[in-house]
């Protein structure tokens, strides 16, 4: 019989690692969260830069209001009263290309479907219908992942809206509802956080993000390292380890049962269950047989894009009066070098949370989505940025020699930063074959190995990953 160090074993402290260790150390398991890097968080993380704060790779947050997984998750952990969030509204404003007024996106839900009822009153019915559609979708998944049996048995009687929409793409459902193509773009107008196209992206993962949204977009007052820290003392102050600098190399297996990990320094941790929150391709390759299904599968799915983010200061004069979450979507596209750019976002955090640029200035991204493409080297990055910035001060003249660059990131940082390959922002790509009950579930049906973060349902961003945390903690507990 193996004799364990740990109850659970949680391998990448990113948002999802964290929670399922947070939830399962209140439960009253001997935790340990296995940690590559010197800081917490993975892509939840804060760089400081002449006096500027810039949350790198969170623009904005859902699921932070009332009734939110976040706020919910915290609740659960007791910690609400520790943590502060700031809204942002509107939630982000948008320039079509056909369409001199820009589109404001409210934060909460009810009033962005009473604008567009109020902008397409004829459509009024399948506004209402659509919305319908979503939250259903979002409810029969939440109560998927949880279910600890087999779904499969009475499926389309139990999760009826995921059994008719499931392989549907966000076009396609918009098609059946015949609505005019002016308020497809509109209620689609999220889909950039999945950085696929209407025609591409499964109904089911913009459903999730769109819901997640429902009580608004948010930001963490301080930074969103404030969230990292705070599951991380958690864990830590219920009997639980977070171990930094320490990277999984392998899994143990004994008996076709995972048993623990070996790190690359060749240390080897035992626990009665394993936990993979990070991008888990390589750990299995050096894993053998035991995992050879899992890594066929992996080796068959698409990741998710990047971004190139260019972080500056300007005077704080410059953007007084303009939005925090800007999207600009080009009416044709603009060439730098070889590489196209038909959309950007730009944000002013700071206009958010004053504390994250000093006093005087604020803080600013230029964001370019890196959809399929290989990653940009140093000089096709170059043209990028100058791109950009020539862009941005079109639209914004009186930004022209105010832009300070700070510092940039592109997929090859991401990916140092986390181990994610190719900087993949958001895990699998959510199209229809990789989103909702065709994404990899916590329990990979392998004795003894369970996994949570972005690669896992529901998918993507920081309350995705949390859910899955969740998730994934109900799975370990009920014994699944
Ligand atoms: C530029 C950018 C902008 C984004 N904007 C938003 C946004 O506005 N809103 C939003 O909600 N989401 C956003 N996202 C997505 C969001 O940040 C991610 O989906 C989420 O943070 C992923 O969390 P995770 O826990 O699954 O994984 P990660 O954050 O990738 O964490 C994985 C962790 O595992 C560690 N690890 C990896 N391999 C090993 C190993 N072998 N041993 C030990 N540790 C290991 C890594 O170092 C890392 O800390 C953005 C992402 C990017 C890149």
């Amino acid at each position: 019989m193996t004799t364990h160090d740990y109850d659970a074993l949680i391998i990448g402290a990113g948002l999802g690692g964290l929670t399922t260790a947070a939830l399962l150390a209140k439960q009253g398991l001997r935790v340990c969260i296995l940690e590559k890097n010197q800081h917490l968080g993975g892509y939840a993380v804060n760089y400081e830069s002449h006096g500027h704060r810039f949350d790198v790779a969170t623009q904005a947050l859902g699921g932070c209001g009332e009734g939110g997984i976040i706020q919910n998750i915290l609740g659960e952990l007791e910690l609400l009263d520790r943590i502060r969030f700031l809204p942002c509204e509107p939630a982000r404003l948008y320039h079509f290309p056909d369409d001199d007024d820009p589109f404001i996106q409210h934060g909460f839900l009810h009033a962005q479907r009473d604008m567009l009822c109020a902008m397409y009153p004829g459509f009024a019915d399948e506004i209402h219908a659509c919305y319908k559609v979503f939250g259903d979708i979002f409810a029969e998944l939440q109560e998927i992942g949880a279910a600890s049996g087999n779904p499969v048995f009475g499926f389309s009687r139990n999760f009826p809206t995921l059994a008719r929409y499931s392989r549907f793409t966000v076009q396609e459902f918009f098609a059946e509802l015949q609505l005019p193509q002016g308020l497809q773009v509109r209620i689609g107008a999220r889909s950039g956080y999945c950085m696929l196209p209407l025609s591409k992206l499964s109904l089911v993962a913009f459903a999730c993000t769109e819901m997640s949204y429902a009580g608004g977009a948010w930001m963490v007052a301080g930074g969103v390292s404030r969230l990292v820290d705070l599951l991380a003392s958690f864990i830590e102050n219920h009997r639980g380890r977070v171990v930094k600098r320490c990277r999984v190399g392998k899994l143990l297996f004994d008996g076709g049962e995972v048993v623990g990990v070996q790190t690359s320094q060749g240390e080897t941790l035992k626990a009665a269950r394993t936990i993979l929150a990070a991008d888990a391709q390589a750990i299995l390759a050096r894993s053998g047989a035991g995992c050879g299904p899992l890594l066929a599968k992996y080796q068959t799915m698409t990741r998710s894009g990047s971004y190139l983010v260019g972080y500056y200061q300007v005077p704080a004069h410059c953007v007084q009066d303009m939005q925090a979450n800007i999207e600009v979507r080009l009416a044709a596209q603009a060439l730098a070098g070889k590489r196209k750019i038909e959309v950007y976002y730009l944000l002013i955090p700071s206009l958010v949370d004053k504390t994250s640029a000093p006093e005087g200035f604020h803080s600013l991204c230029i964001s370019l989505p890196l959809a399929d493409e290989s990653a940009p080297d140093k000089h096709a990055r170059h043209l990028l940025r100058e791109a950009l910035e020539q862009l941005v001060v079109a639209r914004y003249p009186r930004l022209k020699d105010n832009l300070k660059f700070l510092f940039e990131l592109g997929p090859e940082h991401f990916s140092l930063m986390t181990g994610n390959t190719n900087g993949s922002a958001y895990g699998w790509a959510q199209t229809v074959g990789q989103s909702g009950i065709h994404r990899l579930g916590n329990n990979p049906r392998i004795n003894g190995l369970y996994l949570a973060g972005h690669w896992t349902m529901p998918g993507g961003g920081i309350a995705g990953v949390m859910t899955s945390g969740k998730l994934c903690a109900q799975t370990v507990l009920a014994g699944g």
